[in-house]
């Protein structure tokens, strides 16, 4: 006698279909076949348990289960549920009729319980992609996998459940999906807010600007100007996430089983990962492939404090995902991308002692010293940044000032509407919806200046000793800046604002 059903395997951010075979035979002995892990072979043990808690047959026969793809490896636990209810159809306790409708996933705990599992986002897609009519997940796991339009999600608790619900019992309840507008009531208000920070009036503007068009900002000041309170900040400025974002994030985090309650993520990431750590660990990778904190924090805004820590190499590896808001990773075994659309937010100090400039206390670097620290920021990641600016620390009449300060709320209010301005600009040009992600060719269309704008940029570009890069950088930003003034064209005083915004470029 034999029998299918039908599971799934997560591999980087995809899943795969997985086809459990069983079959039953004259003998007494289990095989499990097709590349199983030793979680995988270990579920006999657990299936047997479960079985017998639940007063269920194991039968005394020669069973042997394969699971196909035979080339593929098989990890984890997941594989439980599907060879448990192979075995309940090949010895007739269960319907069968319903086997090649739903695909079925979850570790069986030895009272026979269904453990929650990670990637939940990903098998639904791909149930629905390879035509299923619905899943049976671990209930915890329902909510998200139900996210899924046009899939019947079924959230079981226990073995019994599953078969109750193959045996056509109506008593388990489908998980309703959720609508737009469900989710937009899930949204909720960050616990931070920018009228938190006390005066910053410069640095503010900086991350307006660079919220509504999507730039890349680095931040240079010393100890305690607070550059990370500002940068913690900035997903609460950025438009609330739209349920596709939401989708596109969650099924990343799912994988690596970070993620909310709800089963959806609903508020920016915001990823902030040590200097000390690996390249696979920010762009990805690994012999079982996993998403970096570049993947994330897609969707979001990843922080770098300390940029000169990092290692070389791992900012070197940054360039290509920033440029193309996808990062590929290619091993001897697999191929595959992660999406990585994130808002970089870099910090450091202006020098070493991180008192460069200060107003009180006195740099003890030398010119060399502070020139070596900066260039550990290479010029082509530079290149991918369009704003440095120079935060001061807060001078103590603005720290005890007790009007408050702009909140997040009325800062995005302005930002949604350049956002919209953007939106309308790239309609026709489908895979940019911000200024800084224009082309050469698009900010040639357009960020045309007048004769008195170009002069002013010509002038600054000598005189402060711009590099050729810089120029492109700035274009985008003054176009931000006439976008936030509802401009539509780029007038003197923007470019004049975007020429500021370029601290790096100049001399120390
Ligand atoms: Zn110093």
């Amino acid at each position: 006698m034999f029998i299918k059903t039908y599971s799934s395997a997560v591999f980087g951010i995809s899943a795969t279909l997985i086809q459990v075979e069983v079959n039953m035979d004259i003998g007494i002995n289990f095989h499990l076949v097709g590349l199983p892990d030793n979680a995988v072979r270990e579920s006999h043990q657990r299936i047997k348990a479960a079985f017998k808690n639940n007063k269920l047959h194991f039968p005394g026969k020669e069973i042997t289960i394969n699971l196909s793809p035979a080339d593929m490896r098989k990890e984890g636990s997941v594989f439980d549920l599907p060879i448990a209810i192979g075995i309940l159809a090949v010895t007739n306790q269960i319907k069968t009729d319903l086997l090649s409708s739903f695909l079925l996933l979850g570790e069986l705990s030895l009272d026979g319980c269904i453990q929650k599992t990670k990637g939940i986002l990903a098998v639904a897609l791909q149930a629905k992609a390879n035509g299923f009519k619905g899943i049976i997940v671990p209930i915890e796991n329902a909510a998200e996998a139900s996210i899924v339009p046009d899939l019947k999600v079924f959230g079981v608790k226990t073995i019994i459940e599953v078969i109750k619900l193959l045996n056509g019992d109506q008593s388990i309840k489908e998980t309703t999906p959720l609508s737009v507008l469900e989710f937009e009531q899930l949204l909720q208000p960050y616990s931070i807010d920018f009228s938190d920070v006390k005066g910053q009036f410069i640095a503010k503007r900086a991350f307006e600007i660079a919220a509504a068009g999507a730039h890349n900002i680095i931040v240079v000041g010393p100890p305690g100007a607070g550059k990370s309170m500002l940068a913690k900040r900035l997903p609460t400025i950025l438009p609330p996430m739209t349920l596709d974002e939401a989708l596109e994030t969650t099924k990343i985090h799912s994988v690596t089983n970070k993620k909310s309650d709800h089963g959806i993520l609903t508020q920016r990431p915001f990823r902030k990962p040590h200097h000390t750590i690996s390249d696979v660990g920010l762009i990805g990778g690994g012999s079982i492939p996993h998403p970096g904190e570049i993947s994330l924090a897609h969707n979001g805004v990843l922080f770098l404090d300390e940029l000169p820590e990092y290692k070389r190499q791992v900012l070197e590896v940054l360039r290509q995902p920033l440029e193309d808001r996808v990062v590929s990773i290619s091993r001897s075994r697999y191929s595959l991308e992660f999406p990585t659309n994130f808002m970089l937010v870099g910090a450091m100090n202006p020098c070493p002692c991180g008192f460069l400039n200060h107003p009180e206390k006195a740099c003890s670097c030398d010119f060399k010293t502070i020139e070596r620290y900066r260039q550990r920021v290479s010029g082509p990641l530079l290149d991918r940044i369009d704003m440095h600016i120079e935060v001061s620390p807060v001078k103590y009449m603005e720290l005890t000032e007790t009007n408050s300060s702009e909140s997040s709320q009325s800062i995005r209010n302005r930002i949604l509407e350049a956002r919209k301005i953007q939106q309308d600009r790239f309609s026709k040009v489908q895979a940019i919806y911000a200024n800084a992600q224009m082309n050469r060719k698009q900010v040639e269309e357009f960020c045309k200046l007048e004769p008195a704008g170009q002069a002013i940029l010509q002038k600054a570009m000598k005189k402060l000793g711009l590099s050729a890069r810089a120029y492109e950088r700035i274009l985008k930003v003054a176009r931000t800046i006439a976008d936030l003034d509802t401009s539509l064209d780029i007038k003197t005083h923007h470019i004049s604002e975007a020429i500021q915004y370029r601290k790096l470029d100049r001399n120390i």
